[in-house]
């Protein structure tokens, strides 16, 4: 999965190529869009998985794109169902913030942070194993 990240298209690189004449991130409007910048770092996303990590009782602060592709790294190791849960909300996180990047950019309009985490819970829900359920209500 992590091979992928290089490969978004995010704006600082359709600027390159001209398909944009801005690179101001389009979920907060506040800072150069880039793959370090989108998924932690800007406000939207933060505000996201900062939810998440404290839902699952991870009381760390939330890094910067590399320390937090470290820490998933590290994460991805553990066994028991806290981190597998924390695996799911990665991918989804990572999926509903690139999806509501990409509604911005191409018909101007997204969804709150507050909207896109509840999409996001009901998203790992159904994916949840039954003993993951019990994590995910306590
Ligand atoms: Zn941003």
């Amino acid at each position: 999965m992590v091979a992928i990240w290089g490969r978004l298209p995010t704006l600082d690189r359709l600027l390159k190529w001209k398909v944009v004449d801005s690179n101001t991130c389009p979920l907060c409007s506040n800072q150069p869009e880039s793959i370090q910048h989108l998924f932690f770092e800007c406000g939207y996303s933060n505000v996201i998985w900062s939810h998440v990590l404290r839902s699952l009782q991870f009381t760390r602060p939330v890094g910067k794109f590399d320390c937090e592709m470290a820490w998933m790294m590290k994460a991805a190791k553990r066994s028991g169902d806290r981190f597998k849960l924390l695996l799911i909300y990665f991918a989804e996180c990572i999926y509903g913030i690139w999806l509501q990047r990409n509604a911005k950019v191409f018909t101007n309009s997204c969804r709150s942070s507050q909207d896109m985490l509840k999409e996001i819970k009901f998203r790992v829900a159904c994916r949840a194993t039954d003993s993951q359920h019990q994590l995910l209500l306590a």
